[in-house]
């Protein structure tokens, strides 16, 4: 008798550990922050395909934008939370980004959206006019950080003033909003659960001070999983590059992504020498005469090319523009995905898996850096 009582107690004690446990459990993917949060009451729902990766586990997409057009948009599944750092390139490259990113977020809710920079190629899905459903009508945003400063005559500009509609317009929903600069303010660091962390690099000066383009008002975040590290800049050029490196402890990073499309203006050396990418995927479409018919400024340039051979030969591109006057494209890499499991890191593309060095574009239209020759 006196046995089963002992034992009755043991199971108790078991009972209440195991209660207690789950409630820390329920807690995970909070934030250092206020608002927000990486859990929405236990609400999420995932999707039972392989594609979605396991708690403590990430996985980065670049996405194809589904025009011609050079853009940026990164999905990125970190732990229980649903990340997009920007929505380019081009208002009707929403249905692409949606069809895509609503595969993996199938509970509506994005935790966090980042949005780098006032330029339509990176914030077009959220600055539509009101006839037209933004990224912000068709997902639940928690969170919301963007740019802490635009040019001069910005605000006066169409697409800024649907941007600030669009987006108060979710926070009138619920969402917190931040700007870059409140969050390094407020110590730059959220806890995504898992071991993740993300944080929004310092900028002062172009969090602060209205600069010549916009491009280095871009908001720069840094992920960590506890193995890697992983860094976007948005379109930062050579000045704010030098701030980023100036004002932040950076690490080595397994992956960046190219600077500003692979322009030559952005991955300088100030920049590579200290994070010295294993892995670089440029989001653009490769060769395009968009903005140059200098073709070897033309994205990816051959000064990015140059610079980043130093480091690595594991260079990514989403598309490539077939024939820009008749609206011709394809994908180069596709859709790339970077995916670390317990570390491990693979790349899956959606097309190609060839490195930019093997491409037959590369081999017609640039010159092989001494780092990669045989
Ligand atoms: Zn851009």
């Amino acid at each position: 008798m006196k046995k089963l009582r002992v034992t009755l107690a043991l199971l108790l004690v078991l009972a209440m550990l195991t209660s207690l446990c789950s409630c820390f459990d329920s807690g995970s993917g909070g934030l250092k922050l206020g608002g927000g949060g990486g859990d929405d009451g236990g609400a999420v729902k995932k999707k039972k395909n392989e594609n979605v990766v396991v708690e403590g586990d990430i996985e980065i997409h670049f996405l194809e934008l589904g025009n011609k057009y050079t853009g940026d948009c990164t999905y990125i599944k970190a732990g229980e939370n649903d990340i997009l750092i920007d929505a380019g390139s081009k208002v009707s490259s929403i249905d692409t980004i949606n069809s895509y990113v609503s595969q993996y977020v199938t509970d509506g809710i994005l935790e966090y959206v980042i949005v780098t920079h006032a330029h339509e190629d990176h914030y077009a899905g959220f600055a539509t006019k009101t006839s037209i459903d933004s990224l912000f009508d068709l997902y639940e945003c928690k969170t919301i950080i963007d740019f802490a400063q635009i040019t001069k005559g910005k605000s006066d500009q169409t697409m800024y003033k649907n941007y600030i509609r669009e987006r108060d317009a979710e926070i009138e929903k619920g969402a917190t909003h931040y700007t870059a600069a409140e969050c390094v303010e407020m110590g730059g660091e959220f806890d995504l659960g898992d071991g993740i962390t993300m944080t929004i690099l310092d900028s002062f000066y172009y969090y602060n001070v209205s600069s010549e383009g916009e491009n280095d008002h871009s908001v720069c975040t840094l992920i960590d999983d506890g193995k890697n590290s992983y860094l976007f800049t948005g379109d930062l050029e050579k000045e704010g590059e030098e701030k980023l490196v100036e004002m932040n402890d950076l690490p080595e990073v397994k992956l960046f992504k190219a600077g500003h499309h692979g322009s030559k203006t952005s991955s300088n050396d100030v920049l590579l020498s200290v994070i010295k990418p294993e892995i670089v995927c440029v989001c653009c479409c490769c060769g395009s005469p968009q903005y140059t018919s200098t073709i070897e400024n033309q994205f990816p340039t051959q000064q990015f090319i140059n610079r980043v051979s130093k480091y690595t030969d594991a260079v990514y591109v989403t598309t490539i523009c077939v024939d820009y006057k008749e609206d011709k494209f394809e994908s180069m890499n596709g859709n790339i995905i970077i995916r670390s499991q317990d570390g491990e890191i693979t790349v899956i593309c959606s097309a190609s898996t060839d490195k930019l060095k093997d491409t037959k574009w590369f081999k017609e239209y640039r010159t092989v850096p001494d780092e990669w020759k045989e």
